[in-house]
């Protein structure tokens, strides 16, 4: 039987977080992934600056493109423009940085088990972890950061989350160059359209938050085809985003879920890698105070509360924003909406933090973004 002290099930963004606080605290931290990297990940690989802000280390080496500039539409309407001075997201694609981040986490110290989790047991002492394979392995704590379909959610007897839905795919840059990263509102019910430009390809899509809603691959080639006159539309694919965390309370025991298996992507735009990498961290925040002979599931309660302060500001705005009413939309336009977020965007802050004083912000800080992004950007 392998022994660890925490064991973290899955090494996309939130298991890599939270590996690499555990390891660099010094812990013996098995991080475990059924699919050998790099592999694919469906997601547009936006990476706002409140997100960059977070990691530990710089992804500059991965980082395709920076954005300052933001197109957006509603029901197919006027373009309006959302413009800050400073990068607001940097264009990643996660196949690349996905294995940038888990190299960073061994580079740590953590190990990694190419091995998928199949059940999961807890008692007072530790909890048990069975591949499937037939392989045991033990630690004092695990972190479920499984993704939005988790399996670890349901073993450890959680009910299903809320979830979001978007599909995506990859079409060539016109000749005309590339475009600049667009969202589409309500070019699906109670989502968008995107268009998000990488170094050699464009990453289109289609978003909801709406339950029942759905929309296939020819929704995505006619999308495509109007937004980035594209003939056809390649590496389609599907995925559930994990959404609804505002209401996760973590159960007592040695099982943290975080990312997408604890609801944390947000509803509003379907951000995810953010709260991944930040309830990663606060995942392995709380076994460190659990180690220090605190209160694990209060101090991952306290912890959470930033986090889902956010996903509540996220909620409010995906109610204003998809409820067909013009007053969200208009408010997000207008000159002191655009400026607030826009640099609030750039500053690196959070929805939460930049609502209750959008319409006054014009003078916003930026985001001191030393070394996180390329050199040319
Ligand atoms: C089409 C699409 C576009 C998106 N675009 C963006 C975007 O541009 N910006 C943004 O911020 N967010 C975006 N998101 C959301 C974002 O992708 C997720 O919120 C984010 O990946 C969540 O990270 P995570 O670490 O929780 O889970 P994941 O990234 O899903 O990682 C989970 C890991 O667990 C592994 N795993 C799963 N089950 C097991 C098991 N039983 N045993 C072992 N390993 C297992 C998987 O192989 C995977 O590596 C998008 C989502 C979709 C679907």
């Amino acid at each position: 039987m392998k022994h660890a002290d925490v064991i973290v099930v899955g090494a996309g963004p939130a298991g890599c977080a939270a590996a690499w606080d555990l390891a660099h605290a010094g812990l013996d931290v098995l991080l475990l992934d059924r699919k050998a990297f790099p592999r694919t990940k469906p997601c547009a690989g936006g990476l706002t600056v409140k997100a960059l802000l977070r990691l530990r280390y710089s992804v500059a080496p991965v980082i395709q493109r920076v954005i300052s500039e933001i197109e957006v539409t509603r029901n197919g309407g006027r373009v309006s423009r959302f413009r800050a001075r400073a990068p607001m997201v940097a264009m990643t694609v996660r196949r690349e940085l996905d294995a940038y981040c888990l190299d960073q986490t061994l580079a740590k110290g953590a190990r990694l088990l190419l091995a998928e989790a199949a059940d999961v047991a807890q008692d007072a002492e530790g909890v048990s972890l069975t591949t499937a394979k037939g392989e045991t392995l033990r630690a004092r704590w695990l972190v479920g950061a499984d993704g939005a379909n988790s399996r670890v959610r349901r073993l450890i007897g959680m009910a299903p989350g809320e979830r979001a839905l978007a599909l995506e795919g990859h079409v060539p840059i016109p000749a005309t160059g590339a475009p600049h990263l667009r969202f589409d509102f309500e070019r699906v019910r109670g989502g968008y359209g995107w268009i998000f430009p990488k170094a050699d390809h464009l990453n289109v899509g289609l978003y909801t938050q709406a339950p029942g809603v759905t929309f296939g691959k020819s929704d995505l080639v006619a999308y495509a085809r109007e937004a980035a006159g594209a003939e056809t539309v390649e590496d389609m694919v599907g995925y559930p985003l994990g959404i609804g965390g505002a209401g996760y309370a973590p159960p007592p025991g040695r099982v943290l879920l975080a990312g997408d298996a604890a609801g944390m992507a947000e509803r509003l735009l379907g951000e995810g890698l953010h709260n991944a990498i930040k309830s990663g961290q606060t995942a392995a925040a709380a076994i460190l105070a659990a180690e220090a002979e605190a209160d694990p599931v209060r101090a991952h309660r306290r912890a959470l509360r930033p986090i889902q302060a956010d996903l509540h500001a996220c909620n409010a705005g995906a109610g204003w924003l998809y409820s067909g009413h013009p007053l969200g939309w208009m408010a997000m336009i207008s000159p002191p909406g655009k400026s607030a977020l826009s640099r609030g965007f750039a500053a690196g802050m959070t929805l939460a933090e930049i609502l209750p004083t959008s319409p006054f912000a014009l003078a916003y800080p930026v985001a001191d973004l030393g070394g996180r992004l390329p050199a040319q950007a």
